[in-house]
Formats: structure tokens, sequence, C-alpha cells
């Protein structure tokens, strides 16, 4: 029996669920992997090109070398989702599923804090990531404010890393004394399911003078003043804004009727939607695990999992068990990383791993494995 797979979206999740089916079920996977833009980026790479010089072609997997038996990838814009139908119009034409995958990530939404666009650089898309990487190398002077303006956000240690990185971008350029670099986070803590991480991330913040502001976001900015409005109405003025806008699902998934408070709610153990064949993974979904690579891959394999067990029988597909290890730039060259477990047992748990050769070389393999794994590069 065949069905038509529909999967929209080839980043994290879309990727490994394409592959995992194809591995599987090679030419009879019949699958549509649908994708408006050109390339897959790590989202480590944006700190890369911000930091390390990293060309932006040189970070980019093209979806053209997408060769997979019984995948069909395609460049094509999702204007329309009709979950009932599991029916997908784009700007080439209409896709029918029977199963329907929704992996199309998290959007920004610049407007939802007013002077973001005008007066701050947001380092979350590659393009930002590109703009910064001029802006960053002129900047000698004054208070610059890596500010977050909403959770969920991606990555929650990518924030940290950034104000690492430019305390060591800086310092090289021997201007440091002459900078102040201030977070501000909506967390608790750098990483909250981890004290330990939280804890090693705040000892380098006090030894490299990094201001902390947690518990707050960026309300908006006021270009004229050049400060940030936190959300407790007080001001932290700013010569260098780095900033985290706020996140929610793309504007065609909310158009679809098919989100709450921003996202999909889907099972946590299943990535099922309310809508019978319609599963969603990774940012696009909440399913109480954090917005990272690792967390949509995880649900993309047990979506994977559950449709091969329809199509063939056998092994009924396991629950999601929201588990992940995120690597941690700390500075000066040096990775650590945590593991995270939200969904196996009955708390939340990170482990914390200090940094060390090893995690460095691990980061290495994480980023070359998916290459080679999605791309056959
Ligand atoms: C600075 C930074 C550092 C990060 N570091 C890490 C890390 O170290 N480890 C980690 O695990 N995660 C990290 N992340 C997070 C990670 O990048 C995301 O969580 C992950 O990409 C989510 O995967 P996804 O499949 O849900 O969505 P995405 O990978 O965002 O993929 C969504 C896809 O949908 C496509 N799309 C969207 N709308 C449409 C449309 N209308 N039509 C067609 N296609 C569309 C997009 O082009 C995109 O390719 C980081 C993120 C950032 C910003």
């Amino acid at each position: 029996m065949s069905e038509r797979i529909v999967v929209l979206g080839a980043g994290f999740g879309g990727l490994e669920l394409c592959t995992t089916l194809s591995e599987t079920l090679g030419e009879d996977a019949h699958v549509t992997l649908i994708d408006k833009s050109d390339a897959f980026v790590f989202g480590f790479s944006k700190l890369d090109i911000m930091f390390r010089g990293a060309a932006p072609d040189s970070v980019r997997m093209y979806h053209r070398d997408i060769a997979k038996p019984g995948v069909r990838a395609l460049r094509e814009t999702v204007t329309a989702i009709d979950p009932d139908a599991r029916t997908v119009v784009t700007d080439a034409g209409t896709h029918e599923a029977d199963v329907l995958v929704i992996a199309l990530g998290a959007d920004y939404d610049m407007d939802a804090t007013p002077g973001l666009a005008e007066a701050g650089n947001e380092f979350y898309s590659v393009a930002g990531a590109e703009r910064l990487a001029g802006i960053i190398p002129t900047f000698s002077r004054g208070h610059a404010v890596i500010g977050i303006c909403g959770a969920p956000f991606k990555c929650p240690p990518a924030p940290s890393e950034c104000a690492l990185m430019l305390d060591d971008e800086l310092t090289a350029r021997g201007v440091r004394d002459a900078c102040e670099i201030s977070i501000v986070m909506p967390l608790g803590t750098p990483v909250p399911p981890s004290p330990e991480t939280s804890a090693a991330l705040e000892r380098e913040f006090a030894a490299r003078n990094i201001k902390l502001l947690s518990g707050r976001r960026v309300a908006a900015l006021d270009r004229s003043r050049s400060l940030a409005v936190l959300d407790d109405n007080s001001e932290l003025p700013f010569d260098l804004f780095l900033g985290v806008p706020k996140h929610r699902a793309p504007d065609v998934v909310i158009s679809s009727g098919m989100t709450e408070d921003g996202y999909i709610p889907v099972d946590s153990a299943t990535l099922a939607t309310r809508y019978p064949g319609v599963y969603a993974v990774g940012d696009v979904a909440t399913a109480g695990v954090p917005k990272a690579g690792v967390f949509a891959e995880g649900a993309a394999r047990v979506v994977a999992q559950t449709i091969v067990s329809q199509l063939r029988g056998g092994q009924p597909p396991g629950r999601h068990l929201g588990r992940g290890t995120c690597y941690i730039e700390f500075g000066q060259g040096r990775i650590g990383s945590v593991d995270i477990d939200f969904l196996s047992g009955p708390t939340k748990t990170g482990t914390f791993n200090a940094p060390s050769a090893e995690q460095m070389a691990q980061k290495e393999r994480f980023g070359s494995s998916r290459r080679a794994r999605w791309f056959d590069a």
C-alpha cells in the first residue's frame, strides 16, 4: 500500500523525517518535501558568520543536493494549508496528502517589538548575522545589549554564546575595557532545566564582566534615544543592540487555524495534531520541549516510525522522549554541552558537560554527520 506523504519544511525536522522514511521505505516512500528556500543552514552557523568570519555560502547546504530514494524535493512557498482535507496550496500548485507533516519552524515577528526593525540588529537569521558581521568590527566603545524580545525562543543558550563570543572579539581587538556587555533574558536562568549549566555560564559572565538581566524581556527600542525599554518599563541605553526577535509560527500556519498561542498544539508523545493524518514537528509545534534542532529531529523520527508502522506493520512506534544534546560555546574556543531530557521521566533534567576537547569534537561531528546524512555531502 502506498500513501502520499507531504512534508512541509526542509529544516532539522523535515530533513530527518524524509531521510528516515527514505532509508526505511526506499522508492516506496512517496514523499514530497516542500521548502521555499534553496538551502538549509544550522542555527549555530549564524554565530560562525558573526564571529568567525564564516562565509554565508560555506554554511549553506543546498536542497537541490537532496538525493534520497522516494523523496521529491520541491522549492515552493506554501501559501495555504487545509488540515481537514490535508491539502496544501503553494505558489506552484496544489498538493494532496494522505499523511501531512508540518515542519515549517518558527518565524520572527519583528513588528511585535516596536523599533526593533529600525533601531536593532537581529542575529537569528542568516541575513541578520551577515549584517552584524559587518557591524561588530566597527563597535569599539559603549554598551552592547543582547536583548531577547519574547519566550519561547530558539536554542536558549544561543544569546549567552553570543555574549561570550562578543567578549572574545572585543578582547582580541583590545577594546573590551571601553565596552560594556549586557544580556536581557526573559528566562530566570540561562538554561533553566540545568542549574549546573546555568551556574557555569553565570560564572563565565561574572569573570568577564557581562551583566545578566534575567526574568525580563525587551518590549521596545527607542531609536531617537538609543535605548531599550524592558517589560518592567526600565530603560537600558545601548550603542549596539543584538536582538532575538519574538517568535511565532509562520503566517501560513496561523491562517490555517491550527495554532493556539502562536504554535500548533500536538500530543507530545506522538506529535499528532487534532486533525487525523496531520502531524507537526519541531519549532512550529508545542510539544513540551525547547525550540532546538535536536528536538525537531527526535520528533521527526517518531513520526517516521509511526508512518512506517502504519504502512508496513511490525515494530510499534516509540514515543517522543524529548531528549537531546545542545552544544554551548563558552568563548575562547571552548565548547561544553547539556544533555536535556524533557519528557521521558517525571521531571525535566539537564546534565552539564564541562567544556573539553571531546565536546568540541562532538559538536564538529554533530554538524558533519547531519550534513552527510541529509545531503550525502
Ligand atoms: C543562533 C542560533 C543557534 C542555534 N543553535 C542550535 C544548536 O546548537 N543546536 C540545536 O539543536 N538547535 C540550535 N538552534 C535552533 C535550531 O536552528 C532550530 O530549532 C531548528 O532549525 C528547528 O527545526 P525545524 O525543522 O522545526 O525548523 P527549521 O529548521 O527552521 O525549518 C523550517 C523550514 O520551513 C521553511 N518554511 C517556512 N515557511 C515556509 C513556507 N511558507 N513555505 C515553504 N517553506 C517554508 C523554511 O525555509 C525552513 O527551511 C539554533 C538557532 C539559532 C537561531
